[in-house]
């Protein structure tokens, strides 16, 4: 069976969490740039641009924040670790993502994107790590399933689980291109939502 795609519409971007508007209840993306996250973002919707993909890491530094029917929100927020941005506007974006993952009340899950074709890298388990300190429930997603070669898939699933310290069953597979994963993780997207 075929989950229907989200019924999402875009409401607002931000550039500070704090001015975002009360939601029933909320889930979060982060992920470093370039992990694939606007395009996920638009399989789920089943849009095209619903979310912007980039060839240019780092270019959406802004909060994104969507709509569900019933109100529920999905927030996108900006990828993280884009090398070109200077130290300070980094600092600032970090403290900013951590104020709102921290203190969004109606936060009810945060999806963790991790590029599946080069595993996660080493902000990606400061993030887990961090995440995992302070009680933040989260989900690991591995992106770009379809970049992966089938002979290696197995290694791959196994290595990017311990690489996140968890076990493969726990890492949801997507590839927004070949639209693998993306009915199992709209379920779970709705299940955090209804
Ligand atoms: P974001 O910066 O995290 O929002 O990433 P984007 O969605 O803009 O994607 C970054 C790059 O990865 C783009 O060139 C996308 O076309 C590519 N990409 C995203 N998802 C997939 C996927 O599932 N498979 C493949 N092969 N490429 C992808």
């Amino acid at each position: 069976m075929t989950a229907s795609p989200l019924s999402i519409e875009f409401v607002t971007s931000a550039v500070d969490a704090k001015v975002l508007p009360a939601s029933p209840a909320e889930v979060a993306f982060v992920g470093r740039s370039n992990v694939g996250k606007s395009s996920l973002i638009n399989a789920l919707a089943n849009r095209k641009q619903l979310a912007r993909v980039s060839n240019t890491p780092g270019r959406t530094q802004l909060i994104n924040m969507f709509a569900l029917p019933n109100g529920s929100t999905l927030v996108d927020l900006p990828g993280y670790g884009y090398a070109a941005v200077p130290g300070r506007v980094k600092q600032g974006w970090q403290k900013m993502i951590e104020g709102y993952l921290l203190d969004r009340e109606e936060l009810a899950n945060v999806f963790v994107l991790v590029d599946g074709e080069i595993g996660p890298t080493k902000l990606d388990v400061q993030m887990l790590e961090w995440l995992r300190a302070n009680g933040i429930p989260h989900t690991v997603v591995a992106t770009k399933h379809d970049k992966v070669k089938s002979a290696k898939r197995q290694t791959r699933k196994k290595d990017l689980a311990a690489g996140c310290m968890l076990e493969p069953g726990d890492i949801v597979w997507v590839s927004a291109s070949k639209g693998v994963g993306i009915d199992t993780l709209r379920s779970l997207v709705l299940g955090h939502l209804n």
